[in-house]
């Protein structure tokens, strides 16, 4: 028998022995069913009041003692008082934890946020305080797009678009800068953001080393080519000078090729914002891009385009035109003599892309995520030798992102490759009906 079970047996005696009196007596004075019925009404009396006890006390444990209990009450008080204390041990546990938590968001130097998925501030932390100048408790349960209003950061929050953080001006200090990156979980987001003036300053400083160094070297540079090219051209020069004096010429002209690159890089990186918006007529472009680059492969390569009308492209032609140019002399540089490249540029709903395919030598998968960067180049021997800077297709992923679009690479070794440039929607223009026959102009700016 267990300990549990030994007042239920003990209750289940008392009511039987309770009973058999009763019934003893109420058969003596001649009513046995009416001296029962008396009996079970007291016992259930008495353990409506127990229950009536035991509700209050639940109700007002704090203020009330346990109240004395006897027979089965006794067992279901004891597991009562026992949740009780476990549920008290589980909320202190809980407490703390949460105050320890809250001690180390307060000692992050980030600020960190907690929103409503309406936008609504549900926590934060003292950093946020400092970096964006919110104030606890005040500001809990108000939207963050009233208390921001930097309308970057508004239109961020309205377009609920998150995968990429926001840079923005600081709420605070002028001058300062904030990155901002929101990352939902559940029905809840959490806004972070840190302090990046450190980080622009020297990014800043950076940009303007690079492009006063390319400007410096210039002159000198412009100087060395023409006494070189002057004394390659001297018909009375040793000829013993005549290999070393081709080989200066060659990397002197390489150095010019790489200065420029690095200047219209550093042209582009110190353009304010976005690009301009003015209407590019694609089709016209690509011909003028195929005529450069027929003259560059010296007819070595079929250039074919394939351009969709209806729809023009808003930005600034001459860097939208160093960037296709960049992509099709990659193109011809990095196909054999006889291979095919197309230039298209198509549009769907949602937005249009520029293409540049080749069935050149390709690249293998695992160098495509670092193609953009400066300097990299998959086969250094062979880009030198094609007269590359390395530095084309981090001019091509600038230009892009000035002109909101992105940059897609497929490739397979000694399969060819193809480089798409994807346009927004927002970055398109519809061309008027009697300009062009378009096809589809719903298409265009449908989106
Ligand atoms: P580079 O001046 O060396 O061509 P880029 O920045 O234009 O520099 O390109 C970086 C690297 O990407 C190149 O060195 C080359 O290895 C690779 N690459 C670019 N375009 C192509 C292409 N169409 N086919 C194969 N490889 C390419």
């Amino acid at each position: 028998m267990t300990l549990q079970s030994r007042p239920w047996l003990a209750e289940v005696r008392r009511i039987a022995l309770g009973a058999l009196v009763l019934f003893a007596v109420g058969y003596l004075v001649g009513s046995p069913a009416i001296a029962l019925l008396v009996g079970a009404i007291a016992y259930l009396a008495w353990h409506l009041r127990q229950l009536y006890l035991v509700q209050q006390w639940l109700a007002h444990r704090k203020q009330r003692p346990r109240p004395e209990a006897r027979g089965v009450w006794v067992p279901v008080l004891d597991s009562l008082e026992r949740l009780n204390r476990q549920s008290r041990r589980r909320k202190r546990r809980l407490r703390n934890f949460v105050r320890r938590f809250e001690h180390a968001a307060d000692a992050f130097p980030d600020a960190a946020v907690v929103l409503r998925i309406d936008g609504e501030i549900v926590w934060m932390n003292e950093a946020a305080t400092d970096l964006l100048g919110l104030r606890h408790p005040q500001d809990l349960n108000q939207p963050i797009s009233k208390l921001i209003r930097n309308p970057l950061f508004v239109e961020y929050i309205e377009r609920g678009r998150f995968e990429e953080p926001l840079a923005m001006p600081s709420p605070v200090d002028d001058g300062d800068h904030i990155l901002v990156r929101i990352v939902p979980y559940g029905r809840r987001h959490l806004m972070l953001a840190r302090d990046t003036t450190r980080l622009n300053r020297l990014e800043q400083i950076r940009k303007d080393f690079v492009a006063n160094v390319s400007h410096e070297l210039r002159s000198p540079l412009t100087v060395v080519v023409g006494y070189l090219e002057t004394l390659s051209d001297d018909e009375q020069a040793p000829e013993h000078w005549r290999r070393p004096l081709a080989q200066m010429s060659q990397q002197a002209h390489r150095m010019v090729l790489i200065v420029e690159d690095l200047l219209k890089l550093s042209r582009i990186e110190h353009s304010p914002g976005e690009a301009l918006k003015n209407p590019v007529p694609i089709a016209e472009m690509l011909e003028g891009v195929r005529n450069d680059a027929l003259g560059l492969s010296e007819n070595t390569h079929r250039i074919h385009v394939e351009a969709e009308g209806g729809v023009r492209l808003l930005g600034d032609y001459n860097e939208l035109y160093s960037a296709f140019a960049n992509l099709v002399f990659n193109a011809i540089q990095y196909t054999p003599d006889g291979g095919d490249i197309w230039l298209r540029w198509k549009y769907s709903d949602g937005g249009a892309a520029l293409e540049v395919e080749d069935t050149g030598i390709g690249v293998e998968e695992h160098h495509l995520p670092r193609l953009t960067e400066r300097f990299y180049r998959v086969d250094k021997a062979r880009s030198r030798e094609v007269g590359g800077t390395g530095l084309g297709l981090a001019i091509v992923k600038h230009v892009l992102m000035r002109h909101d679009a992105t940059l897609d690479v497929r490739s397979q070794l000694d399969a060819g490759s193809t480089f798409i440039c994807r346009f927004p929607d927002s970055r398109l223009e519809a061309v008027e009906a009697e300009e062009a026959p378009a096809p589809a102009l719903e298409n265009a700016s449908g989106g």
